[in-house]
C-alpha cells in the first residue's frame, strides 16, 4: 500500500528499532511503549488491513506471525509471561491499519482487561 505507515516501515524507508526479521515478518519496538517491552509484529506485506480481513486465502500471514512472535519472546526473556494484542477498527483503538499485533511483558498485567 503506497501510503501506509508499516509498508514503509517494512520497505526500510522509514527507520525502526528492529528485534527480529524474516522473509515474512518483521518486529520492532512500539514508539510509544505501553509496557517496559512493546513489540509490534508485522507482515512485510499489507496481507490485510486488521484482524477483521483475515481469510482462508491470507491467513498463512497469521500463523508466520506467531510463529515470530515465539521466537521474540524467547529472545526477549520473556520467561515469566506475555500479552499479545491486536486491534481491528476504530472502536477498538487501532490507528495504523495494517495488521499487526502487540506484545506486551514486563509488568504484571494479570489485573486488567481479558
Ligand atoms: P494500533 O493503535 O493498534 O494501530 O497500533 C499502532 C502502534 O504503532 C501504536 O502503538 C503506535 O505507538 C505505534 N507506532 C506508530 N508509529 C510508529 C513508528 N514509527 N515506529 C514504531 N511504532 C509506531
Ligand atoms: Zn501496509
Amino acid at each position: 500500500m503506497n501510503d501506509c505507515l508499516f509498508c514503509k516501515i517494512a520497505a526500510g524507508e522509514i527507520p525502526s528499532n528492529k528485534v527480529y526479521e524474516d522473509a515474512d515478518v518483521l518486529a520492532f519496538r512500539d514508539i510509544n511503549p505501553q509496557a517496559p517491552v512493546h513489540i509490534l509484529v508485522i507482515p512485510k506485506a499489507h496481507a490485510a488491513d486488521s484482524a477483521a480481513q483475515i481469510t482462508a486465502g491470507n491467513s498463512a500471514v497469521v500463523a508466520r506471525c506467531f510463529e515470530a512472535i515465539a521466537k521474540v519472546a524467547e529472545a526477549e526473556g520473556l520467561k515469566d509471561g506475555f500479552r499479545v494484542i491486536t486491534n481491528s477498527g476504530a472502536a477498538a483503538g487501532q490507528t495504523v491499519p495494517h495488521l499487526h499485533f502487540h506484545i506486551l511483558a514486563g509488568c504484571d498485567m494479570s489485573d486488567r482487561l481479558v
